[in-house]
């Protein structure tokens, strides 16, 4: 038998450590992935000038009344990082440390994105910088309005498609969309409705779309056990994150015999080597906003976690929480990015140096993008779409994009990552070669 993870844990990881409190250059990092990529593809020198910064960035101060009758002051951002393929997409985050360099990072990242899932849309992203979990229901809701508000038409269905992301949910995408009918896109109502998506699906949202990431996901595993002669049944699971993405992704791979055996929020991490019940942890979580006090699970540190034996871990939290130290105490084949950025690029070497296989961000947390581009086209064709057509769409986009990856990684005999961001590269850079700079 395995050591118990306290005593394992003890040996591999200094137990000080916290990689929140070192700075990150998130969107330096970013950039530098567009810099590998293009040793790969023949970019125009004014090409990569471009892709490296966003395009526009936006920033709104707005007041909201509270509850106890006082005002507070918040600050918004939105970064359309690129449009060239398309309107600006990707999702509104609300979180208490939020910065103008995250979404500037988190807005290219979704250039990327798009263009190698092929979808006919730029990059954006954006925010308020607070805690949501700090506000009533009622706070959120006149928060949400203020700030859809504030950007007023620098949002459109032809233009900028935000969406759900951290802090974020179909909620918030029902307060946005109420805000900008009743003040920007009044007349044409059904079109305007793909202003966001990631909506409930009674406001004209799609099927599909609330699990789209996970299941996302895991047609990336999947994939990945199929070509790697990987038998997925019986095998475990590690999961950072059990928000939407993480608990969904825990879900879909339950169901095909992978169990769940440790898992992590803010609030603190998880250890049940039997396997949760992931519907019961998912249920929990509804009821109670985190984790935490769940019966079925015994307390792990942060670092105990990491140690933790398993088969696959999914990071589906947020940016920089796999550096060096976590990436060497890692137990696992397969790291399959379901947040945004969660690897730095320290701890990617140490991955690749281990041999433990990496499906990027832009890839395996694709399937949420994808989705939302279905109910966009819903929305523009007033149509409604059955869950097999979205689900039969969406699995393969995944695998066509896995593919794509694949092509590239070996034909120009780099990781993952950079595969993806070469492929999308090479996109955007036959779109600027054909079209040309204006005027
Ligand atoms: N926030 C998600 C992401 O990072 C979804 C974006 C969208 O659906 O536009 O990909």
């Amino acid at each position: 038998m395995s050591a118990p993870p306290s005593q394992r844990a003890s040996q591999t990881v200094p137990s000080t450590r916290t990689v929140t409190t070192e700075r990150y250059d998130f969107f330096r990092v970013i950039q530098s992935y567009l810099d590998e990529a293009a040793r790969h593809v023949n970019v125009p020198e004014h090409v990569r000038g471009i892709l490296r910064e966003p395009k526009n960035e936006l920033i709104v101060h707005f007041p909201v009344r509270m509850d106890n009758g006082e005002y507070r002051l918040f600050k918004g951002y939105r970064i359309q990082h690129s449009n060239i393929l398309g309107p600006f997409k990707g999702g509104m985050r609300y979180h208490e440390h939020a910065s103008l360099d995250d979404f500037k990072a988190l807005a290219a990242m979704m250039t990327w994105k798009c263009a190698l899932m092929n979808l006919p849309f730029g990059g954006g992203k954006g925010g308020i910088k607070f805690d949501p979990r700090g506000v009533s229901r009622d706070e959120l809701g006149r928060i949400t309005r203020r700030f859809f508000h504030a950007l007023g038409s620098n949002i459109g269905p032809d233009y900028d498609v935000p969406a759900p992301d951290v802090g974020t949910n179909a909620q918030t995408m029902a307060w946005a969309l109420d805000t900008y009918l009743n003040t920007v896109g009044m007349v044409h109502k059904t079109a305007a409705s793909g202003v966001v998506t990631g909506k409930p699906v009674a406001s004209g949202g799609t099927v599909g779309r609330e699990t789209a990431t996970g299941q996302g996901v895991v047609h990336c595993i999947s994939e990945w056990a199929r070509r790697t002669r990987f038998k997925l049944e019986g095998k475990k699971l590690i999961v950072q994150g059990f928000g939407n993405v993480g608990s969904n992704t825990a879900v879909i791979l339950a169901a095909l015999g992978v169990s769940l055996v440790a898992v992590g929020d803010h609030t603190g991490y998880l250890y049940n080597p039997e396997g949760f019940n992931v519907h019961r942890l998912k249920q929990y979580v509804a009821q109670n906003g985190s984790i935490a006090g769940y019966a079925n699970g015994q307390k792990i540190t942060r670092e105990e976690f990491f140690a933790v034996q398993a088969d696959i871990f999914v990071p589906a939290a947020l940016e920089n929480q796999i550096g060096a130290t976590e990436a060497e105490a890692l137990q696992v084949s397969l790291v399959a990015e379901g947040a945004n950025g969660p690897c730095s690029p320290e701890g990617e070497a140490v991955l690749a140096r281990r041999g433990i296989e990496l499906l990027p961000d832009v890839l395996a947390n694709a399937g949420g993008v994808t989705v939302s581009y279905y109910e966009w086209v819903q929305n523009k064709r007033s149509e409604t779409w059955a869950l097999e057509e979205v689900e039969e769409r969406l699995e393969k986009a995944m695998l066509d994009a896995y593919d794509r990856m694949s092509q590239f990684a070996k034909t120009h005999n780099c990781g993952n990552r950079i595969a993806c961001y070469g492929v999308a590269l090479q996109r955007l850079v036959q779109v600027y070669v054909e079209r040309e700079i204006f005027p």
